[in-house]
C-alpha cells in the first residue's frame, strides 16, 4: 500500500514482459502467424523511466522483425480515448464496449465512427493525474485544469492509509475502491463535514481552474488523529465510514465545481462539448459517475434558462461516458485502441523514437517530445 518501489517494478517488467507478449499473440488467436498483426503500439510516457524503456525496447525490436509500423502512445491520452471503443450504436443500448469475449480489441466496424464524436470535456481522474481536459481531435488536448499538489487518487490512497482500511493487494481499484465500499456504509454521511473542506470553493479561489487535494487530505489525518487520541487509539468502524463517506463526498463536490466551471468556460469559448468523459482509476467510483450525471442535467437546464424557453436542441446535450471499470484503471487494451486511432491518422513513429517520462499532454501534436 506504500506505493511503487521503481527498482522492483523495473525488474517485474524485465522478468515478465515477454511471456506477457507471448499469452496475449496466444489470447489473440494468432498461435504462430504474427504476420496478421498490422502495428505495434506501445506506451512511451509518461510514467517511470526504466518501466518504459523495457516495454518500449520490446516493441521496437518486435515492429522491426515483423516490418511493421510502430505507434509510441501518451498514457493520458490513451486513458483518454479507451471512452470511443465504444460506437454510437452499442452507446445507444448501453452493451458492452466494442472486445471479443477473449478481451481482444475488434476494430470498430468499418463505416461505423467511434463514438464519442470530438470535442469532449475529459475528466481524467487517476493515480499520478487529475485533469480537466478538451480532446478536440485525436493528438490535440488542451487542459483547462491540473493539481496543484496531489492526485485525487493519492488523496484516495492515502486516506485510505490514514483510515487502516482493509485492502487486499490485487483486488480490483485498490485502496480508492475499498474507501467508496467503506463510505456506502455509512449511517451518517454528515458526520464530520464540519471538519473537511471542499477544497477551492471559496469565493476568491471558486472560479480558478486549478484541483487541489493536499488540505482535504490534511483535514483527514486530523480527524483521525483527533478520534484516536479521543477514543485510545482505537477510532471504531462506523467513524471511519463516515469520515470515508465525508472525505469522498468533498474531493467529488471538488469535482463537479470545477466540471461546472468547464462546461461555462467552453460555452464562453463557442466549443461544443458532446460529452463528459470520465476515465482513470477513480473514474471506476460508482457515485462520482453518479454526481456527474447530475453536473450536465443542471447545466442543461441553466442553459435551457439562458434560451429562456426557445427550443433546446436535445441533440447538444452533454452526455456523460465512461469506460467500464475494468478498462478506467491502467490496461494494454486502451494503448493497443490508442495505437489503432493514431495508425488511422497516419501518426505512425520512426524506430528511434526515446521514452517520455514527462511528457505534458498538451504538447501531443507540436512534435516535441521532452526528454
Ligand atoms: P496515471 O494514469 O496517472 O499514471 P495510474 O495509472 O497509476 O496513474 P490508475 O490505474 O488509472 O492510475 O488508477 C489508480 C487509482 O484509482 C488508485 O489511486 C486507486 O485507489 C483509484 N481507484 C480505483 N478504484 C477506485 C474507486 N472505486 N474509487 C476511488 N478511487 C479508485
Ligand atoms: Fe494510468
Amino acid at each position: 500500500m506504500g506505493g511503487i518501489v521503481p527498482k522492483l517494478a523495473h525488474h517485474a517488467h524485465m522478468r515478465n514482459l515477454p511471456e506477457v507478449v507471448r499469452e496475449a499473440i496466444q489470447k489473440a488467436g494468432l498461435g504462430d502467424d504474427l504476420s496478421k498483426i498490422d502495428v505495434v503500439a506501445v506506451t512511451r510516457g509518461p510514467g517511470l523511466a526504466h518501466c518504459l524503456g523495457v516495454g518500449l525496447n520490446a516493441a521496437k525490436t518486435l515492429a522491426a522483425a515483423l516490418n511493421k509500423p510502430l505507434i509510441g502512445v501518451h498514457h493520458m491520452e490513451a486513458h483518454a480515448l479507451t471512452a470511443r471503443l465504444t460506437t454510437a450504436d452499442d452507446a445507444q443500448h448501453n452493451s458492452e464496449p466494442y472486445i471479443s469475449a477473449t478481451g481482444a480489441v475488434n476494430y470498430a466496424p468499418v463505416g461505423s465512427d467511434p463514438y464519442p464524436s470530438f470535442p469532449f470535456l475529459t475528466l481524467l481522474v487517476s493515480g499520478g493525474h487529475t485533469l480537466l481536459l478538451v480532446a478536440h481531435s485525436v493528438d490535440r488536448y488542451t487542459t483547462l485544469a491540473t493539481t496543484v499538489d496531489d492526485s485525487i487518487g493519492e488523496a484516495f490512497d492515502k486516506s485510505a492509509r490514514e483510515l487502516d482500511i482493509p485492502w487486499l493487494p490485487g483486488r480490483a481499484g485498490g485502496p480508492g475502491a475499498s474507501l467508496e465500499a467503506y463510505a456506502k456504509g455509512s449511517k451518517s454521511p454528515t458526520r464530520y463535514l464540519d471538519q473537511l473542506p471542499i477544497p477551492m470553493s471559496l469565493r476568491k479561489t471558486k472560479r480558478e481552474m486549478k484541483f487541489s487535494f493536499a488540505g482535504l487530505k490534511s483535514a483527514v489525518t486530523r480527524a483521525v488523529e483527533k478520534e484516536k487520541k479521543a477514543g485510545q487509539g482505537i477510532m471504531d468502524e462506523d467513524k471511519k465510514m463516515d469520515l470515508a463517506a465525508g472525505f469522498q463526498h468533498c474531493a467529488i463536490t471538488h469535482l463537479c465545481q470545477k466540471v461546472e466551471q468547464g462546461l461555462r468556460d467552453c460555452q464562453e469559448q463557442g466549443i461544443q462539448i458532446s460529452s463528459l468523459v470520465i476515465s482513470g482509476g477513480v473514474g471506476r467510483n460508482a457515485t462520482l459517475r453518479q454526481k456527474m450525471e447530475e453536473v450536465c442535467a443542471n447545466y442543461e437546464l441553466e442553459t435551457q434558462k439562458k434560451t429562456k424557453g426557445s427550443e433546446v436542441d436535445k441533440t447538444k446535450r452533454v452526455r456523460v461516458i465512461c469506460p467500464p471499470p475494468k478498462l478506467c484503471t491502467d490496461n494494454a487494451v486502451m494503448i493497443a485502441w490508442t495505437g489503432l486511432e493514431r495508425y488511422q491518422k497516419g501518426l505512425i513513429d520512426r524506430y528511434d523514437i526515446d521514452i517520455a517520462p514527462k511528457w505534458p499532454l498538451d504538447m501531443l501534436g507540436s512534435g516535441v517530445v521532452p526528454e
